[in-house]
């Protein structure tokens, strides 16, 4: 991926788990009729992988952003 096609910026502005780089591992789920919160180990304290495919980038940022 080039610099240019990066999405690590959008991360930045407007994933919650963006920390410094490194993501937070918060994700949330909708599972009868509740929200569902759990620290995924796969994510936590390691660099951001928006580049590499991230699950919750696709399906959960990226419906929410209005503009960029
Ligand atoms: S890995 Fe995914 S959930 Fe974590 S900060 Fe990056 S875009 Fe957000």
């Amino acid at each position: 991926m080039t610099v240019m096609n990066s999405q690590i910026q959008v991360a930045r502005r407007n994933c919650a788990n963006f920390d410094n780089g490194n993501c937070l591992g918060c994700m949330f789920q909708r599972k009868d009729s509740k929200l569902l919160m759990r620290l995924d180990s796969k994510y936590v304290d390691k660099p951001c992988v928006v580049d590499k495919g991230c699950t919750y980038f696709d399906k959960i940022v990226k419906k929410g952003i209005i503009c960029t």
